[in-house]
């Protein structure tokens, strides 16, 4: 095959593992720096995929790039995300396994825009039979319905998910996609009722109060006017220049008919019910009791629910006040380093797994890499009876009055002196000022987190009230017999572990690739690169690991076909065609080349590089 990489496209390394220097963080974060001033935003890891977000668009995602990228392997073209969703799809198909793509990195670091593209790429490149196209539209339309749901203007980026999303496509035999699932992990709930400064709540709300037709608001009761709903205002932003909230409106109502929801109504009297409710007020009745003062508002949440009586009002108070102002709580933070936490641990068990699995199979001897294994962390989290969670649902669940302080004690009690687990107390019985009273501090592997413990025991009456709606969509969400039957409920933090859990045993059996993405600033501004912030992300990626593990034993590994095909042209013993086996051909052509037999080991299938400048130098010679 030609070579399709031109000059700029070898800007730096385009695989870090080519790196002379591959320990040096500084060199690293230099080749990522020197391609990112090129608008060259990928570059691989072996096969991980490290992608720098250019806020802008780049015209590098057209159909014919798509088609650049079909059938071709890694190494002959620019890195890509194509190239990522194509390898997977060739692998997935050849080897007859299911395949998983990760994709991580911090808030704007671009796994959504990531996600999309993949979809993108395989709605466009995998064969479609007819009755296929409304499939192949209705994965592409999901999207905007689950942002809409799901996605919210941050301060770190205008089109932040705030949750977590696993999906997944069935192919068939022909290799056309037949199904699909969506599941969404750890919805940021408290969003609703509380925003930051700078910060907006769900992107539909904005959407139907900008877009929704003047009929449809005045029978959902609605103002046009965000500014009218307590639930709007908390983070004084209603507007972000980068979004067209009435555009996407539009888009939205297409996409839920694409995706075949036809509960419609049901749905935007939830969404306006939810606005009424954090418009509705509590006063003192005649007998000093609590009472709903808002009556307009009420009439419109009742629609929805049967909630008028059944409601627990909030405790006794002097004062009106809107309800439930909670403030954000960290137990969101938590479930979400956790989870982090876990993917990283997948993310080393499998790639230290399959690079030690592919020199066993190649039959090659190498020596084993020491790594930090955060397996520790996670245990000190879920550990059955002495990790965190177990030690917060006794407490949650136990008779009496659980309450935050008590919690923190009995953590303190378990996991004193675990060496990732700190609070104010030391050992000696003195205090440290790092951790205030009410945090406990973890040492991720990423970094150090303080975690409050005020409202982490969370309380369940709001969702019987709920179970007992006639709205179709809310008896969906939320099943009757689940919140009646439990004799032990289980605790927000036990689900989630459990939900985690499952979808680590998804990706476990599953062949993984990875998309690892970087976001250059904070500023969401192009073409600006700060290092510090790079740096950082670089670190707890753990990519300097990363690649160690790759480089341990040797930097490159090509098939000998593969190899051949390139560099045969060098040694008039293999070009134009070698005709014997190919192992031969490959020694014949680095004897002739003269490589040393320090530099390099043959396996079954696959040559085996030990030092990069080995291969730069054949690369120049194919170049001279
Ligand atoms: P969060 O964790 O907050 O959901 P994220 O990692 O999903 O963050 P994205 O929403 O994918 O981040 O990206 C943030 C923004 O960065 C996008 O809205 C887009 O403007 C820009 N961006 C990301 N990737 C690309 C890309 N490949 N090309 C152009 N712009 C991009
Ligand atoms: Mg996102």
């Amino acid at each position: 095959m030609e070579s399709t990489l031109t000059a700029r496209d070898r800007v730096g390394v385009q695989d870090f593992v080519l790196l002379e220097n591959y320990t040096s963080e500084a060199a690293f974060i230099e080749n990522l720096r020197r391609r990112f001033g090129e608008n060259l935003i990928y570059t691989y890891i072996g096969s991980v995929l490290v992608s720098v977000n250019p806020n802008k668009n780049l015209e590098i995602y057209s159909k014919a790039h798509m088609e650049r990228y079909r059938g071709v392997s890694f190494y002959e073209i620019s890195p890509h995300i194509y190239a990522v969703s194509d390898n997977t799809y060739r692998a997935m198909r050849t080897e007859r396994r299911d395949h998983c793509i990760l994709i991580s990195g911090e808030s704007g670091a671009g796994k959504t825009e990531a996600s999309k593209k993949i979809l993108q790429y395989y709605a466009t490149t995998c064969p479609v039979t007819d009755n296929m196209s409304t499939l192949r539209d209705r994965l592409l339309q999901s999207n905007p319905v689950l942002e809409a749901f799901g996605n919210a203007k941050t301060l770190r980026n205008d089109n932040s998910s705030r949750f977590g999303k696993y999906m997944d496509v069935q192919f068939d035999f022909r290799g056309a996609p037949i199904g699909g699932h969506i599941l969404n992990y750890l919805l940021e709930k408290s969003r609703v009722v509380h925003q930051n400064h700078g910060e907006r709540n769900f992107h539909i709300f904005y959407q139907l109060l900008e877009g929704g037709e003047q009929d449809l608001l005045s029978k959902l009761g609605l103002e046009r006017n965000a500014q009218k709903y307590q639930y709007l205002v908390k983070g004084c932003c209603p507007r972000v220049s980068s979004i067209n909230d009435k555009n996407d409106w539009k888009t939205v109502r297409k996409a839920l008919t694409v995706i075949g929801f036809h509960e419609d109504e049901d749905l935007l009297n939830i969404i306006a019910s939810v606005l009424h409710l954090g418009n509705t007020q509590f006063g003192e009745g005649e007998n000093g009791e609590n009472q709903i003062t808002t009556e307009p508002q009420l009439k419109y949440v009742s629609k929805v629910g049967t909630m008028n009586e059944q409601y627990p009002p909030p405790p006794n108070t002097h004062t009106t006040h809107t309800h439930a102002c909670t403030p954000p709580h960290t137990f969101e933070q938590f479930c979400i380093n956790y989870c982090n936490e876990k993917l990283q641990q997948l993310f080393i068990e499998l790639t230290l797994k399959s690079e030690q699995e592919e020199y066993e199979a190649e039959g090659i001897t190498w020596e084993l890499v020491k790594y930090f294994d955060n397996k520790i962390i996670c245990d000190l989290v879920e550990e059955k009876h002495k990790g965190l969670i177990s030690i917060l649902d006794e407490e949650c669940l136990r008779p009496g009055e659980p309450s935050d302080i008590s919690f923190l004690e009995k953590l303190e009690d378990t996991l004193g002196g675990h060496a990732h687990f700190v609070t104010h107390k030391l050992a000696n019985g003195k205090t440290r000022k790092v951790v205030s009273r009410e945090e406990f501090k973890l040492i991720h592997y990423a970094g150090e987190v303080n975690y409050s413990v005020n409202g982490e025991l969370a309380n369940q009456s709001g969702i019987s009230v709920i179970c007992q709606s006639d709205s179709q969509v809310l008896s969906q969400c939320f099943h009757r017999e689940e919140v009646t039957d439990q004799k032990r409920p289980e605790t927000a933090a036990t689900q989630f572990k459990n939900s985690l859990a499952k979808l680590i045993e998804i990706l476990r059996s599953k062949e993984p690739s990875y998309v690892r993405c970087i976001k250059p600033n904070d500023a969401k501004q192009s073409g600006r690169f700060d290092e510090a912030l790079v740096r950082h992300q670089v670190k707890y990626l753990g990519l300097m690991e990363n690649l160690r593990v790759r480089r341990a034993g040797f930097a490159y590994r090509r098939h000998y076909e593969t190899f051949l095909q390139r560099y045969k042209s060098l040694c008039p013993g293999t070009w134009p065609n070698w005709q014997g086996r190919l192992a031969d051909g490959v020694a014949t052509l680095v004897q002739h080349l003269g490589y040393h037999p320090e530099e390099y080991k043959l396996g079954k299938t696959k040559i085996f590089i030990r030092f990069p400048k080995t291969l730069f130098s054949t690369e120049d010679a194919l170049e001279a």
